[in-house]
């Protein structure tokens, strides 16, 4: 199945991805977004998502992101990239809603197929490295290149993840030939930290506590604590791919408030703890090694509950 056949006859396209869009949903969404420009310019296409972290401004076609979700009329064709379900999508689902056609194009196990054409491979490392299949690989420029790199380089933790396969690799190689600046990409989209991530990093390290005879790790922190450090939510990553990798522990919970009374919580395991099946029992999902929800209440409680439903499965 090539993007052509995708398209069919559409004349306007929605191009979405999930909330609180991380590298691989604005890498799938602006590389696609980029190679519709290129080869079906006739095609009015739009691209909304909730406003990314400012780190991802390298990737063309950023200016073009819309997080106002204006009032449109129905699109010919909705494509969601890395949402693996309808709440994942956020506000872009009134435009679902309305749309002649739907296709989902993603790389979650708990993708709920809603959709009505419905691409997944739960065993690919991105939803970068899923649509990478649908395009003619031969006639990418750079900008599309560095945004599908963009999106590896994120999902696979720069090629380390459990889900980094040889094709994982094949379709990195490929999109070098296009000249891709490797090294400024996978600090800009992964290691690079502003001078404040770096203290809220340090202090939520800092904070975890162990739990379970040190099988388990834990760290929380309050929208005071945000508020104090001059951060926001979208400038917590890779803390808790640390905590995983602390010595012995097989589970990684990082908790935080984003609004008063809701919790996001992620979730990191080592190999053989299934983190999806704890995030489900909570309405979130994800993947085996790697999964979120959302949770009501306050942190300690959430811990605590969390806690409990861990312990059942160590
Ligand atoms: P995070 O901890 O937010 O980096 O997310 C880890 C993985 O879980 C990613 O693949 C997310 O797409 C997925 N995920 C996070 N939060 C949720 C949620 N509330 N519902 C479903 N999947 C989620
Ligand atoms: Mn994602
Ligand atoms: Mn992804």
């Amino acid at each position: 199945m090539n993007i052509r056949d995708l398209l069919k006859d559409a004349k306007s396209v929605c191009l979405t991805g999930h909330i609180r869009p991380d590298g691989d949903s604005v890498g799938a969404v602006l590389g696609l977004y980029t190679y519709l420009q290129l080869h079906f310019p006739d095609v009015e296409a739009d691209v909304y998502l909730e406003p990314p972290a400012g780190k991802m401004k390298f990737i063309v076609n950023f200016d073009k992101i819309n997080s106002d979700y204006p009032d449109h009329e129905p699109y010919d064709l909705m494509i969601c990239l890395d949402a693996s379900n309808l709440e994942r999508i956020g506000q872009a689902a009134k435009y679902f809603q309305d749309a002649k056609h739907t296709i989902n194009i993603d790389h979650h196990f708990s993708n709920t197929y809603y959709a009505d054409e419905n691409y997944v491979e739960g065993d690919s490392s991105s939803a970068c490295e899923v649509l990478y299949g649908f395009l003619d690989t031969d006639k990418l420029n750079r900008d599309i290149a560095i945004a599908l790199y963009t999106g590896i380089i994120y999902d696979t933790g720069v090629f380390k993840y459990r889900l980094t396969s040889p094709q994982t690799m094949m379709v990195a190689g490929k999109l070098m030939q296009y000249d891709v600046p490797t090294d400024e990409v996978i600090d800009e989209s992964f290691y690079a930290r502003t001078y404040d991530e770096n203290r809220i990093f340090g202090y939520a390290v800092m904070k975890s506590v162990l739990a379970c005879d040190g099988r388990v790790i834990y760290s929380t922190l309050t929208q005071k604590e945000l508020e104090d450090f001059h951060v926001t939510t979208r400038d917590l990553e890779g803390i808790v791919p640390q905590l995983r990798l602390t010595r012995g522990v097989e589970v990684a919970i990082f908790a935080y408030e984003t609004t008063a009374g809701d919790i996001k919580v992620s979730f990191r395991s080592n190999d053989p703890f299934d983190v999806n099946e704890v995030a489900a029992l909570f309405g979130g999902g994800g993947h085996v090694r790697a999964a979120g929800a959302n949770m009501p209440g306050s942190l300690d409680d959430c811990i605590q509950t969390l806690l409990i439903e861990i312990e059942k499965r160590l």
